[in-house]
């Protein structure tokens, strides 16, 4: 014993406080300017890139750190300074990891360095799963990979929908069907290089928040991409599928590798979610602090106090569920509880929770554009539904718990 710490180390802290000061002298100001626009915020990226944080060597080193925190850190930060131009920031990220989990060596070479561009020329990427009957049911996909052997190609046909990124993006990695009869273990992804015939961008969304961030359908009509564009190799695949079919043969229930990943992600879902409550519980004391009735500042009345007492006490322990899962999938910890879904469900349920009390604590203020803390209210709402549901995220958790197929 003795060697239990939640002290961060020197380098944590400086990287923490470096993304801070980015976060609130770039993305503070630009944010209510981006929210409006509802574009993606393409000088934020190219400042991000200037300074190193918008990178591939950026995020495989908080990737790397070895406690697991570097990411959950970095989210907080990031999403502190705004949700939007956060996901503008991080969304590459997302379909980076995709790679870097699956990919050959090769594959990481090649595709990572093309999703991020460079800084005279910054480019993002996108991750293409949801469909429109296929989003909690992931199941139920339906865009198809189909092996065309005389060409070693691929070709890609479907539509993919909700895409972070999509259509706007240099690389989009796609997931689609490969063995229908396998479910969610016939699925497989792939890469589909900048300006492949057959990709376009079908209708844009205009959303209730996190409106900096892209979000739009993405179209596959007949895209072909070479067969080195399969993550991980066809060999890995054909051996994979063949696991499946025969495990599929003896009834045997396949354990999805596709959940574990899952776990592993979802806590950097929570810390951006603790990013948005944090920034909107700071804004609701300062106001508390300061404004002023019955001839006394409001935090004077407990009502007022206590709900800021409730909301800190909420976002600390969000971040410490966040932190666990993180440390936990770094050491290689099965999650016996679904601690990555805990972290996820409770950081998105505090954010949404939170800001809504700040614009409350903040009274007709609050419910203005004026003030930031309406914008991270909507913002909020984002959390609970992506990279699965709260209640996706609950049957998760209690599946686990109970070894039962709860539906
Ligand atoms: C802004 C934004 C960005 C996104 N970015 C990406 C991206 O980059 N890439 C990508 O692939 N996807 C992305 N998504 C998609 C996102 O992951 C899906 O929206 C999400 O998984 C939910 O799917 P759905 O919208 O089809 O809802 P549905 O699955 O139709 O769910 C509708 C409701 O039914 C509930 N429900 C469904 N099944 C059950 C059940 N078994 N038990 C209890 N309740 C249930 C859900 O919880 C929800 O409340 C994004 C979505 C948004 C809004």
């Amino acid at each position: 014993m003795g060697d239990f710490s939640l002290e961060l180390g020197d380098d944590q802290k400086s990287v923490r406080d470096w993304i801070h000061g980015f976060a609130a002298d770039v993305m503070r100001p630009a944010a209510a300017e981006w929210d409006e626009r509802e574009e993606t915020p393409w000088p934020v990226i190219q400042e991000a890139a200037k300074i190193g944080l918008y990178s591939l060597d950026f995020y495989a080193q908080q990737y790397f750190d070895p406690t697991g925190l570097g990411i959950p850190i970095a989210m907080e930060e990031l999403f502190w300074g705004d949700a939007g131009i956060g996901l503008s920031i991080v969304g590459t990220g997302l379909a980076a990891v995709g790679v870097l989990a699956n990919g050959t060596e090769e594959q990481i070479g090649t595709w990572i360095p093309q999703m991020y561009g460079d800084v005279n020329d910054v480019k993002v990427a996108a991750f293409c799963s949801s469909e429109p009957d296929a989003g909690s049911d992931v199941g139920s996909m339906r865009t198809t990979a189909v092996y065309d052997e005389a060409k070693d190609e691929w070709v890609l046909n479907g539509t993919k929908t909700w895409a972070t990124n999509g259509g706007i993006a240099n690389v989009h990695v796609v997931v689609a069907v490969v063995d229908p009869e396998l479910g969610s273990k016939g699925h497989a992804s792939f890469i589909v290089p900048p300006n492949t015939p057959g990709l376009s961008q079908g209708q844009k969304f205009k959303k209730h928040g996190i409106r900096a961030s892209h979000t739009a359908e993405v179209v596959l009509d007949g895209a072909r991409v070479p067969g080195s564009c399969l993550l991980g190799g066809k060999e890995k695949l054909d051996e994979r599928l063949a696991r499946a079919r025969e495990r599929a043969r003896g009834g045997e229930r396949v354990k999805n590798a596709a959940m574990a990943t899952f776990e592993a992600s979802r806590p950097a879902v929570g810390a951006m979610a603790v990013g948005t409550a944090r920034a909107a519980y700071e804004v609701a004391l300062d106001y508390a602090m300061t404004r002023t009735q019955f001839g006394r500042p409001i935090i004077d009345n407990q009502g007022v106090a206590f709900q800021l007492a409730d909301m800190r006490t909420q976002i600390d322990a969000a971040r410490l569920l966040v932190w666990r899962a993180s440390w936990m999938a770094v050491s290689g910890k099965p999650f016996t509880s679904a601690e990555g879904s805990m972290s996820k469900l409770y950081a998105s349920e505090t954010a949404k929770k939170v800001t809504a009390q700040a614009i409350q604590i903040l009274g007709g203020n609050g419910f203005t554009r004026e003030y930031p803390v309406e914008r991270m209210h909507r913002d909020a709402a984002i959390y609970t539904i992506f990279e699965g549901t709260s209640e996706i995220q609950r049957l998760v958790i209690a599946r686990t718990l109970s070894g039962m197929p709860i539906r």
